[in-house]
Order: structure tokens, then C-alpha cells, then sequence
């Protein structure tokens, strides 16, 4: 670690200002017809507007089973738009689509639909912007905007649902199988919505996706008393834990929330997760060259993970262009590895995909900022990627999974 570091504060609680209008997304089954009753319509008018919400309809023209009185009515104040496309980009032959959204305070986000052999995986934004402070990461160096609301959070799943059920991605049409919270911010800094927005990707229609939990990722990069929390649910939805380093010394610097919860309260935490829900989590590892990719840091992490329920994730790190964090060299990945194969650590490389579309959190955000729009970096990259870049922070939207192999034994 060098003195260029960026050294950002830790942001816990988001702004206010900013939240959008109340929407059907926001609110559960019970509320959404007690919303409808005191507009004054019969309370199963919520189920045929949910419906119609989930397939991704909300043009009152096309709710054909609605009065036409109660179409405009109900849309116009249960569904106010809230997502707004500033433009698709796609790559690897059409199966990958990334999205960059604005809020109606002009907030800006991103989603990344990605299309494998016989599923769909949307990685979706928690927060615009991220408190986080991750030195290495794009949307980290931007800071904390907002939260987003559920229904901000819900629509960007809703909108891939929609785009694979309608053959907007390379292969026809399709369904949406997986979310992952790898987007921008951290999800469990916005707990209360994202456990809403957990409630809907897994309620079966007409109030939901439907999603099965084994498909739903909620990533973190160690809010402890979130994990407990999480854990405390109920929810069987898994689990992936941003680790980045080992040990505490190069974690405090390079994971900056580490300085509040050490590495071993975060995988203690993960652990007590896996133990109540009998199944393994997820370790995120970026790979940084020089910086957390040496052979004796795998065997920490391969000591620190063997024999706990956890899988290791390998990312090769998305490098940023003028940024002096860089990605290991194709040699330091396989030996880190095979050293945490030795050590008996299921271990994975990540793929990375869409890379040729400034593939990971915050980068096409940055590229598109505009003076005074609330989510333009505020740290030294702001102004630095006014041109779509070829890689980008962590967190990252795009480069999720499948897991791919480096030449060494497979583990799964
Ligand atoms: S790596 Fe994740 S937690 Fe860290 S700043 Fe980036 S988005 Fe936030």
C-alpha cells in the first residue's frame, strides 16, 4: 500500500433527500390493497396491478382486465416511473446488457442483465454511490449519494425479468433466474429495503418474481451486525462476503470497513450464516497485483477458510485506466489458486464479463456524470472517466459468474 492511496470516510447513513414517490413495489400484498381500497377500488385490484407490474407492464393500455377507470387512476398513483434507461450497452455477442439508469432526482445506476446456457443472472445497484470508501473501487471513490428505495432496487430485477421474457438479449426469450447484489453500493447498508426487495424477488406472482432463494446473492463487505441480522431472517438466500485480504493489516487499508469489524468477526459471522442455513457462502477476493496477490497471503486466506463452510471467489481485478490498481498477472492467479486448493479451499475464478463495457460498478455511472447530478464522483476519479473506460472497480455488476478454471483441478 502506497501513500497515493485514496483515504475516503466511512458513510453509514445515507442522505434523505432524494427518496422517490411511494410505489406498488414499495409496499407488501396487504399494503398495496389497502393502497387501492382508499383510492377507491376493490382491494383485488392490487393483485391485477401487481401482475401486470412483475411482467414488466405498466402501460395502462395494455391492462386490458382493469376498468379503464381504474387503469390511469391506479398507474399514475402506484406506479410512477422510476427508472429511467440513458442507454444499453452490450456486449459478448449480445448475451451481456448493461444498463445505466437515472432516478427521478437524476441519481444514476447500473444493472447488467447476463445471459449463460440455461440461466440469467441480473447483478442490480443497492445505494447510488457507496459509503464503503473501498480505495480500489470506482463506485467507492464516488461516495454515498442515497439509498435507493425497494422499488428502485425491485425494478432494475423487474426490468430484466421483463427483457428475458420479451428475447431482448442474444437467444431468444428467456427467464430471469438469478439476482446478485454485486452492484453499485452496499446492500446491507440499506438493510430495510433490500430485505423488501428480498420479499419480492422471492414472492410468487402476482406480488413478485418468484425467484427461488438458492438463486437470490446478497453480498457484503462485512457489516457484522447486518450479517447477524441476515442471519436472524430466516432467509435462506446466499450469501457472498467481500473479503479482499486475509489479514487485518492490509484489510483495514484496502476494505476500510475492516477498522470496525476485523477479519475474523466478519467470516465468524458468515460462518453462524452457513450454520443456520446449511449452506456454504462466498468469499469475493479481488485480485490487485502486488497489493493482495502474494503466494503467503493465499495460504493466510487458504488457514483462515479451511474447514469452513465457504467458497472462495477469485476476481481478477477490473483495472481503471490512470489508476495505479492493476490486475495479478495470469501466473499469480494460478499459484494463489492452487495454494488455496492445497489448503482445501473450494476456489473459483470469476468471469469476467463485459469487460468491453466499462464492466463493474460505478464506471458507466462516472462516465455519463454530469455537473450537479447527485451521483458524479466527488473523489479523484471525478471528471478522470468522462469517456466510457475499459474496466472498472469492484462490486462490479458485470462480472459475476460463472466461475471459470485456470488450469487447475476443478473443485465444485
Ligand atoms: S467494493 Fe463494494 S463496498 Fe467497497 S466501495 Fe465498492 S461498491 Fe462499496
Amino acid at each position: 500500500m502506497d501513500d497515493a492511496m485514496t483515504v475516503l470516510p466511512l458513510v453509514f447513513d445515507a442522505p434523505k433527500r432524494g427518496m422517490p414517490p411511494r410505489h406498488l413495489a414499495d409496499l407488501s400484498r396487504e399494503e398495496a390493497r389497502e393502497a387501492v381500497s382508499e383510492l377507491g377500488h376493490p382491494p383485488f385490484r392490487a393483485d391485477q396491478l401487481a401482475r401486470h407490474y412483475y411482467r414488466g407492464v405498466t402501460d395502462p393500455a395494455q391492462m386490458t382486465d382493469l376498468p379503464s377507470a381504474a387503469r390511469e387512476t391506479l398507474t399514475e398513483a402506484l406506479l410512477p416511473g422510476l427508472l429511467t434507461v440513458v442507454r444499453h450497452q452490450t456486449a459478448d455477442d449480445g448475451r451481456t446488457r448493461k444498463t445505466l439508469w437515472r432516478l427521478h432526482d437524476g441519481a444514476l445506476v447500473e444493472s447488467v442483465l447476463m445471459r449463460y446456457p440455461g440461466r440469467a443472472t441480473v447483478c442490480i445497484s443497492s445505494q447510488a454511490g457507496c459509503g464503503m470508501a473501498c480505495p480500489f473501487c470506482a463506485t467507492g471513490q464516488q461516495g454515498l449519494t442515497r439509498n435507493l428505495s425497494a422499488a428502485e432496487i425491485i425494478g432494475q430485477a423487474v426490468a430484466a425479468a421483463a427483457a428475458m421474457a420479451n428475447g431482448e438479449l442474444d437467444g431468444g426469450p428467456g427467464r430471469l433466474s438469478n439476482v446478485v447484489f454485486m452492484g453499485m453500493g452496499e446492500p446491507l447498508a440499506n438493510y430495510a429495503r433490500v430485505r423488501k426487495t428480498l420479499d419480492a424477488l422471492l414472492t410468487p406472482a402476482p406480488h413478485g418474481l418468484g425467484l427461488s432463494q438458492r438463486s437470490v446473492t446478497v453480498s457484503t463487505v462485512g457489516l457484522v451486525p447486518a450479517i447477524r441480522r441476515l442471519t436472524d431472517e430466516g432467509r435462506n438466500v446466499t450469501l457472498a462476503v467481500s473479503l479482499h485480504a486475509p489479514d487485518d493489516e492490509l484489510r483495514d487499508t484496502l476494505v476500510p470497513i475492516n477498522t470496525r469489524w476485523k477479519v475474523g468477526e466478519v467470516v465468524d459471522a458468515a460462518d453462524a450464516y452457513a450454520k443456520r442455513t446449511g449452506r456454504r457462502y462466498s468469499v469475493e477476493y479481488a485480485l490487485i497485483r502486488d497489493v493482495n496477490d502474494q503466494p503467503f497471503r493465499a495460504d493466510l486466506l487458504g488457514k483462515l477458510l479451511a474447514g469452513r463452510l465457504a467458497h472462495v471467489n477469485l476476481i481478477p481485478l477490473n483495472p481503471t485506466p490512470g489508476s495505479k490498481w492493476d490486475a495479478s498477472p495470469l501466473p499469480a492467479q494460478r499459484e494463489f489458486v492452487a495454494r488455496l486448493r492445497a489448503a482445501g479451499v473450494a476456489t473459483t475464478v470469476r468471469d469476467t464479463r463485459g469487460q468491453d463495457i466499462d464492466g463493474a460498478c460505478g464506471q458507466l455511472a462516472a462516465a455519463d456524470a454530469e455537473p450537479g447530478v447527485p451521483s458524479v464522483a466527488v473523489g479523484p476519479l471525478a471528471g478522470a472517466r468522462r469517456e466510457p473506460a475499459s474496466g472498472g472497480g469492484q462490486g462490479g455488476p458485470s462480472t459475476v459468474e460463472p466461475p471459470v478454471e485456470l488450469g487447475a483441478e476443478g473443485d465444485q
